[in-house]
């Protein structure tokens, strides 16, 4: 059966809304979108506001939301809060490790993400014995994405290595707060996914693969997780360049950047997203842009962590693809992320206006929709996946906007409240502001008192 919306803007591309739009949606796929429709057709589902496509967090987390309002204050740095992190991460197991997550997408589904790319870690128990099902941490991501209704790619990570020292001979092994993450070698990790991919996979679910760091893992593993990406069309992430000291560490043993031991072990390519890459110079964001890779920017993790202002303005003009992370969840609120990325660039270069409301908006869906192995989303056209948000404009922030004025007045000044309708594979997932299965708040508190009581 045929469902019918009518937006009264919608933004199709380009840098302004379009008034008077009706989707129509089959399943889980838009079948059409007709605009100059400037009366709601009868039995047409109305959603006042600007209606994008559902926005995509190509980079999460999911526990790390724990952390909020525990690890901002006090002096200290990425390394200090990293200590805290480990903390929350060696209090996790399937039950409360679902529990917090299909909280954290829910609070995601309110600021509109309709997809969420979960670089995920925490794979063992605590002293790195496997569950009875060695998937059940992964597992339980995917039930707590699937149960709070919105899309999830699973970037299931290979973690190796402790560190990366020239000076102590290499590569360090894990350390005891890390040993739930390695599955001790990349063929282990492989045939570890392969099961998680048969058991998971779906409508709303995707796995790809992720390489922690160069700090984590090893070249010739690199090409491990790469090979087995490629050969399924999955995409593979990696965190890079995010951190000086990071750099210096990769110089030191392998005598070239992050991003070139990446390149040189094979895993710079299309399908490729690099997390971060903060520190990454221009010869990195050359290579990075002549490989149609992806960079995701964080950039609201990246100030709270004090890693630096990334090279967005490089990497775009080297061709990078860029997409948008909250990551640690300091916030989560994709317009708040890119605006950052321009208003970061105003702030560190005198000059405005070097991305526009579009460019950052296509940041926030295509773009993401892309890293995460979801091409046919991020867009509202024939073909498309039913997954959209709408920005109401009777807020105080977005009051007075138009057809003119809403899509820069959703990128520089919403908040992710602002947004009030969700649809995710043509179903309602959030309305009027509220999830319409999860109690967010609520189970967010609940969660997160779980995992972080003394
Ligand atoms: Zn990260």
């Amino acid at each position: 059966m045929t469902a019918h919306y009518w937006c009264e803007l919608a933004w199709l591309g380009g840098p302004r809304a379009t008034q008077g739009v009706v989707i129509a949606v089959d399943d889980d796929r838009i079948t059409a979108v007709c605009a100059g429709v400037p009366v709601r057709p009868e039995g047409a589902v109305p959603l006042a506001g600007l209606t994008l496509p559902a926005l995509a967090n190509a980079h999460s987390h999911a526990f790390h939301r724990a952390l909020r309002g525990r690890t901002h204050a006090g002096r200290g740095n990425f390394w200090t809060w990293r200590d805290l992190m480990y903390r929350v991460a060696g209090r996790l197991d399937p039950d409360n490790y679902y529990r917090l997550a299909r909280a954290v997408f829910a609070e995601m589904a309110l600021a509109g993400i309709g997809v969420v790319g979960e670089f995920h870690y925490v794979h063992h128990r605590p002293d790195g014995a496997s569950y009875d099902d060695p998937n059940a941490m992964g597992t339980a991501v995917a039930a707590a994405a699937r149960d709070a209704g919105i899309r999830l790619t699973l970037l299931d990570t290979l973690y190796l290595h402790g560190g990366l020292d020239a000076a102590l001979g290499g590569y360090e092994p894990l350390r005891p707060a890390q040993a739930r993450f390695g599955d001790g070698s990349a063929d282990r990790w492989a045939d570890r996914v392969e099961r998680l991919a048969s058991t998971v996979s779906g409508p709303m679910t995707r796995i790809g693969a992720a390489v922690h760091s160069v700090r984590a893992v090893d070249p010739p593993s690199i090409k491990v997780a790469t090979d087995w990406a490629r050969e399924r069309g999955a995409p593979v992430h990696f965190h890079a360049s995010e951190q000086p000291a990071e750099n210096e560490q990769c110089l030191g043993a392998h005598g070239v950047t992050p991003v070139e031991v990446i390149a040189q072990a094979g895993g710079l390519g299309s399908d490729t997203t690099l997390v971060h890459a903060t520190h990454a110079d221009d010869r990195d964001q050359a290579m990075i842009g002549e490989a149609g890779a992806s960079c995701c920017l964080c950039p609201t993790t990246e100030r709270d962590l004090a890693d630096g202002i990334g090279p967005s303005v490089g990497l775009a003009r080297h061709g990078a693809e860029l997409c948008l992370g909250s990551d640690s969840h300091a916030v989560v609120d994709l317009f708040q992320e890119a605006r950052t990325v321009e208003l970061d660039q105003r702030a560190a270069s005198n000059n405005r206006g070097v991305f526009g409301a579009d460019a950052l908006a296509a940041m926030a869906t295509s773009g993401g929709c892309r890293a995460l192995g979801w091409p046919e989303g991020g867009r509202l056209e024939e073909g498309a996946l039913a997954d959209f948000a709408t920005v109401a404009l009777s807020s105080v922030r977005m009051a007075g906007a138009d057809a003119d004025t809403a899509l820069d007045a959703a990128i520089f000044a919403a908040a992710s409240t602002d947004v009030h309708h969700l649809v995710v594979g043509g179903r309602t997932v959030v309305r009027d502001g509220r999830h319409t299965t999860v109690d967010v708040a609520a189970e967010l508190a609940a969660a997160i008192t779980e995992v972080t009581a003394p």
